[in-house]
């Protein structure tokens, strides 16, 4: 789960981490009240969408094309001017893909003046089954592009569990970043503040970038992006209240209501399978087959013919979705059970595109009869191999 960057800057300043002072704004009345709660001389206006790459994002809708999610201004009138310039528009950047998000709250920032933009993460780095720290004198840009280009300007190591964060680690950093005098000794204490706050909040991911050297000579977090681990969501509500449901895909919102575990992705097959290793398996047969798949879904193992049909409704739902593969193998879930769900859902959201449907396991005769009396026109498949051929084929046709 991911949080806005107000939101994530709530939590470092609640720790103790170098933050400037702001104000959210949702409606554009407020603007003006907002910014003049902020000392200035600059105030720096920020849409607050779940991407990065707002700096550098562009705006739909009026003056498209017109560039900057992130505005710096030198007036509490200026600044409330550009909020309201921005508020309920589309932001596309790098991040959000072609279609952007709306922006439906602006925060309004004291302005910092820079010195150096540097880069910082905190990541949960599987490899090592540990938490590992990546820094780099590169900040304020596209880390990825760094990375590529020029790896050897980025540190990266992980802490050991057994003794946590220890002052050699920020020192380390410090020390890597170029940092001097009293700057050692705020990154030492900005790292290890870090540190307890991914581990006591359960997060996936936490980035600065940038994390800034102020005209003052001062570590500032000038811009943060949080990550959750969502199986940890039910030991923090404090966090679980930070959700933006408006910044989610509304078919995965929609499936987690019905704890179906539904991933969409940019494909023409859509994928109803249960157990998640025979989803992965069956996305990767489509793929070898010549076509994409439009989702992962795993119904899980003790799905309801309610749950079927919500499945199959969302599937349906995606305007992408070309055709469909029903592939289920019935160990603790019976065929029949899915073979009602199916039919029951075509009946209520009808079937405009090709349908094929392979089952095995439990009840299998049973389910396979259910969908042949049906009167709908199913497509049947024997095993994994010739269901793929059989949607790949239908979708190409
Ligand atoms: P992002 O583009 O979504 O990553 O948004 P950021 O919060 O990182 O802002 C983008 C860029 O705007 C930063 O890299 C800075 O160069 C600039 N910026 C943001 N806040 C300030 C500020 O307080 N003062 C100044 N001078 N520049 C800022
Ligand atoms: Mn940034």
């Amino acid at each position: 789960m991911n949080i806005h960057e107000y939101q994530a800057k709530g939590l470092l300043r609640q720790y103790g981490a170098p933050v400037s002072d702001g104000r959210v704004v949702t409606r554009a009345e407020e603007a003006k009240t907002m910014a003049g709660e902020l000392d200035g001389p600059m105030w720096v206006v920020k849409a607050q969408i779940h991407a990065g790459g707002r700096g550098k994002g562009t705006f739909k809708e009026t003056d498209a094309g017109e560039k900057g999610g992130v505005r710096l201004t030198k007036s509490v009138e200026e600044a409330a001017e550009e909020a309201k310039r921005m508020l309920g528009r589309t932001l596309v950047t790098k991040q959000t893909g072609p279609s952007g998000k709306q922006v439906n709250r602006i925060y309004i920032e004291d302005g910092s003046g820079i010195e150096r933009e540097l880069y910082l993460a905190l990541l949960v780095d599987r490899g090592t089954s540990r938490i590992s720290y990546v820094a780099s004198t590169e900040g304020g840009m596209d880390i990825e592009e760094v990375a590529d280009k020029t790896p050897e300007k980025i540190l990266s190591f992980s802490v050991d569990p057994a003794t946590g964060y220890q002052p050699f680690h920020g020192r380390r950093i410090a020390f890597a970043l170029g940092l001097e005098g009293p700057q050692v000794k705020q990154c030492v204490q900005l790292m290890g503040t870090l540190y307890r706050l991914f581990l006591e909040k359960d997060m996936e991911m936490l980035e600065i970038n940038p994390l800034i050297v102020t005209d003052r000579g001062d570590l500032k977090c000038l811009d943060a992006k949080m990550g959750f681990d969502g199986n940890a969501i039910y030991r923090h509500p404090d966090i679980a209240e930070l959700r933006d449901t408006t910044e989610e895909d509304p078919k995965e919102l929609e499936a987690s209501k019905y704890d179906l575990n539904y991933i969409a992705l940019d494909g023409e097959i859509g994928c109803m399978v249960n157990g998640a290793g025979l989803a992965m398996a069956t996305m990767d047969i489509i793929k070898l087959y010549g076509a994409e798949p439009a989702n992962f879904l795993d119904v899980g193992g003790g799905a309801t013919k309610e749950k079927v049909t919500e499945a199959f409704k969302i599937i349906t739902s995606d305007p992408n979705v070309k055709g469909i593969l029903v592939n289920i193998f019935g160990g603790i879930m019976r065929c029949d059970i899915i073979a009602e769900g199916v039919i029951a859902a075509v009946k209520e959201v009808g079937l405009q595109v090709p349908l094929v449907v392979r089952l095995e396991g439990t009840n299998v005769e049973k389910g396979k009869e259910i969908i042949a009396t049906s009167g709908l026109n199913v497509i049947a498949a024997d095993d994994l191999k010739d269901g793929a051929e059989k949607i790949v084929k239908a979708v190409k046709s």
